[in-house]
């Protein structure tokens, strides 16, 4: 099937940019599970790909040159995706990590995470998820070790639920996995996440090498804890998680119990974090490093939350329980908001709060969460360490 493509969206494609948009069309089509090829206004050959719907866009490219798309086809694209994480695979001090990155590996809407010897498929549309046969075909040709796998269906479906088994054996629950030899406890099939975040190894590391030796950490929303267990092997006198959901409490508990960490030194408290500063600043405490990483939108029965327009407050909100000399980790993984953008709102806010203050660190996704240059808002994780001098 042939799809025309407008002039505009012609060009984007000719710069190698993948994702394509209802008006790039010049016709609405209705996604099948056809793969398709892009053509010009004139009817010249584009690229091959498909349309499916999903938050991003409505379509993929695939190939610039007019192959056929088969079990061949993503069988190469595996077996790329494999070579170049050769490193990871050698690191037995690492377990879980990202094996294939949707268009960062030439497939847009499919990622693949690796937990020991399962593999975890998000599937993004309804198109690619037609097709999984072929595709869970060649990539059980290229990773045989895998001994079963799991998928998440991340678009809107009505009927299918968004976790399920999709092959071989089952994984074990928890199923601990290790990240630079500090282990988690995971769930494979759980609901869309599994009970770590693959893309903040770089950070854990970092918390986990030294950085926050002896010093106090707060870690808001903390999820399963994750940042601080690595805090803690890496020598932080206490921790304390918030996390305003019920569970972060027994999934964070279970995350130190699984390091023979005890919970005398690592608090955990269920609150939203908009309390928990208030709480805090009302009962004197300080923290020397706080890490925020709030997830990118959120609402609860009081407010909504934006990174976008709320980081701000929750800069100021640490300044103010931070210790005199103080470390702030501030991440967001919002795609809609840049880097130099999210650098802007740290520091106007620090600049509010008539502080002294360096940047003294900052990561973005890891090797393994594979990005193109063409498809910039791919590159979504921003991470900042500030030092902070009250
Ligand atoms: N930092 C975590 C991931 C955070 S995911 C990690 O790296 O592992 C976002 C978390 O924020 C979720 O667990 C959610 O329950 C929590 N959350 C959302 N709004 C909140 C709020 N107002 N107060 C506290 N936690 C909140």
């Amino acid at each position: 099937m042939e799809i025309r493509v407008t002039k505009q969206a012609e060009k984007k494609l000719r710069r190698g940019y993948p994702l394509l948009q209802k008006e790039d069309l010049v016709r609405e089509v209705k996604p099948t599970k056809q793969w398709v090829s892009f053509v010009n206004e004139a009817g010249r050959f584009l690229a091959k790909g498909y349309l499916g719907e999903q938050n991003k866009g409505i379509g993929w490219v695939l190939s610039n040159k007019d192959e056929p798309i088969q079990l061949a086809f993503f069988a190469k694209l595996f077996t790329t995706a494999k070579k170049a994480r050769e490193r990871y695979f050698l690191d037995e001090t690492t377990t879980a990590f990202r094996i294939f990155n949707g268009e960062g590996d030439g497939l847009g809407g499919l990622i693949i995470d690796l937990y020991e010897s399962y593999a975890v498929f998000s599937w993004y549309n309804q198109t690619l998820f037609q097709n999984k046969e072929e595709i869970v075909a060649a990539f059980k040709q290229v990773f045989p070790e895998v001994v079963g796998a799991y998928e998440k269906i991340r678009f809107s479906d009505g009927k299918l639920p968004e976790s399920q088994w999709l092959y071989g054996k089952e994984a074990p629950e928890p199923l601990l996995v290790k990240e630079n030899n500090i282990t988690y406890a995971t769930y494979l099939n759980e609901g869309l996440m599994t009970g770590i975040f693959l893309d903040q190894k770089e950070v854990r590391e970092a918390l986990s090498m030294g950085l926050v030796a002896g010093k106090s950490l707060l870690n808001m929303f903390s999820y399963t804890g994750a940042f601080s267990v690595a805090a803690k092997m890496g020598g932080a006198s206490q921790t304390t998680s918030v996390d305003l959901a019920k569970r972060s409490l027994p999934k964070t508990r279970e995350q130190f119990e699984v390091n023979g960490l005890g919970l005398e030194e690592n608090k955990i408290v269920v609150m939203d974090v908009f309390e928990y500063f208030k709480y805090a600043a009302r009962k004197d405490l300080h923290f020397d490093v706080i890490v925020l990483d709030p997830p990118s939108f959120a609402r609860n029965k009081k407010k909504v939350f934006s990174v976008a327009k709320n980081y701000g407050d929750l800069v100021e909100d640490s300044v103010d329980i931070l210790s005199a000399e103080g470390l702030l980790v501030a991440s967001t993984n919002a795609a809609n908001v840049s880097r130099e953008k999210f650098q802007k709102m740290i520091e106007e806010s620090l600049k509010n709060k008539q502080v002294r203050f360096k940047k003294v660190n900052e990561y973005q996704l890891p090797a393994d969460f594979k990005t193109i240059p063409e498809f910039e808002e791919g590159n979504y994780l921003k991470v900042f360490f500030y030092k902070i001098t009250k």
